[in-house]
């Protein structure tokens, strides 16, 4: 692994954990030439499905725009990195255990919501209020319906 600021060949591990259930490696490196630290991930590279888009497109799941939608959802929530690392692992691993080669791009909505709801309640509400709206209304309706009733009895003090 060459350093990213001398670009020397001589880098040394000098802490390794695994991070996100277990589906990635940490390591923290140091360059032996100008002593910076850096941290490399490494994961395992195993096929993902192929997203068939409602217009019927085909599209290479892209990891990058998983983790851009949750990240918009979560903008100024208190989620860690961490925590939406081991959820985009987690809706990648829900993805490949369906063992299908393509998928529709409806499935991932699917495993992005069942994530955030247990995230955080208002980032599974801001994404399902996009995504739904272009799916079913009422239902999302119904879902919020069920929030405020759930809000409404949490603060009930019997
Ligand atoms: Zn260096």
């Amino acid at each position: 692994m060459h350093c990213p600021f001398c670009k020397a060949q001589d880098t040394k591990v000098i802490d390794s954990r695994l991070v996100a259930e277990g589906e990635q490696v940490r390591r923290r490196r140091e360059c032996n030439l100008c002593g910076e630290r850096f941290t490399t991930y490494e994961s395992a590279e195993l096929v993902m499905p192929r997203i068939v888009k409602q217009n019927g497109n085909r599209e290479t799941f892209d990891e990058r725009k998983l983790r851009a939608g949750l990240q918009r959802a979560l903008e100024k929530r208190p989620v860690s990195v961490e925590e939406v690392e081991a959820a985009v692992a987690r809706i990648k691993q829900a993805l490949r255990a369906s063992g299908e080669r393509e998928l529709p791009s409806r499935r991932v909505g699917e495993a992005v919501m069942n994530e955030l709801r247990e995230l955080d309640q208002v980032a599974y509400v801001r994404f399902a209020s996009v995504y739904r709206s272009f799916q079913d209304l009422s239902e999302f309706r119904s879902e919020i319906d069920r929030l405020e009733s759930k809000k409404s009895s949490d603060n009930d003090p019997s």
